[in-house]
């Protein structure tokens, strides 16, 4: 089993740290800064989450599909591509373990997999489990892209929650565009395959070594941020619209 760095209790309690999730890990590896204003608040004012255009969005679609997942039933939403989202639900209705909107924590020291004091967070959408097999769905609006931190995030944290599990999928649907891309990892042969199902048509093989080497890494700097207190301000392309914080000098492209 893939073997990576978690910061001890002690570091976690005495600095507040703020558990590690795809989206925490994202926007520290993206501006230190930006993940400070959003999760922490010490360098520059915490900053309340604004619902923006494309966020509603995500928030109607998801609310959607959640209710039909919750019901057993088919989404019909105009504004989605139902077909690949319909043919989902139906694979998951058809396992013997389905889970709709989960909470999954982890924390190595306390094998705890409580949601309460974990080092290491994910909120599935939909998980679905028979047997050894586990299939992790997240729905996604916007742009087809790659998800390797959020897959392999995911998959490490389903491992520890379920001993018996040999081997995890974690899909993302790109619900306006009707295409997914799957991560396929399995706990024994250390191996990950990643298929742009209906993007390219191509498989690709990682060694798990070099993308736990990567985990490790940005969970290392991700730990060490916090550790230290040293929030920096990168320039980025979220500078020039998207970032909130208005105090910094890159903000809306200044510098
Ligand atoms: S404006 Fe740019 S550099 Fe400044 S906090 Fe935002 S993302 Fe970071």
């Amino acid at each position: 089993m893939w073997g990576i760095t978690l910061p001890s209790t002690l570091d976690m309690l005495g600095h507040k740290m703020i558990p590690a999730s795809a989206s925490s890990m994202n926007k520290m590896g993206i501006c230190p800064s930006q993940f400070d204003a959003q999760y922490v608040g010490r360098h520059v004012p915490k900053i309340p989450f604004a619902p923006n255009e494309a966020t509603a969005k995500g928030e109607k679609f998801h609310a959607i599909i959640e209710t039909a997942a919750k019901n057993r039933t088919h989404v019909t939403d105009n504004d989605l591509t139902c077909e690949i989202i319909n043919s989902h639900l139906d694979l998951c209705y058809a396992m013997p373990m389905v889970m709709i909107e989960k909470d999954f924590g982890w924390n190595d020291e306390t094998q705890s997999r409580e949601w309460r004091g974990r080092k290491l967070g994910v909120r599935a959408d939909l998980f679905a489990k028979n047997g050894e097999l586990g299939v992790y769905i997240d729905w996604k609006t916007g742009k087809v892209k790659t998800q390797t931190l959020q897959a392999e995030l995911t998959a490490y944290i389903l491992f520890q929650n379920y001993p018996d599990l040999t081997q995890i999928t974690s899909r993302f649907i790109y619900v306006e565009h009707s295409q997914m891309v799957d991560y396929v990892f399995t706990r024994d042969t250390q191996y990950v395959e990643s298929l742009f199902a209906l993007v390219n048509q191509e498989w690709m093989q990682y060694p798990s070594e070099t993308l736990t080497i990567k985990l490790d890494l940005l969970l290392a700097e991700y730990w060490d941020h916090q550790k230290v207190k040293e929030f920096p301000a990168v320039k980025n392309g979220l500078c020039k619209q998207w970032c909130q914080v208005t105090t910094c000098k890159h903000h809306g492209g200044r510098e």
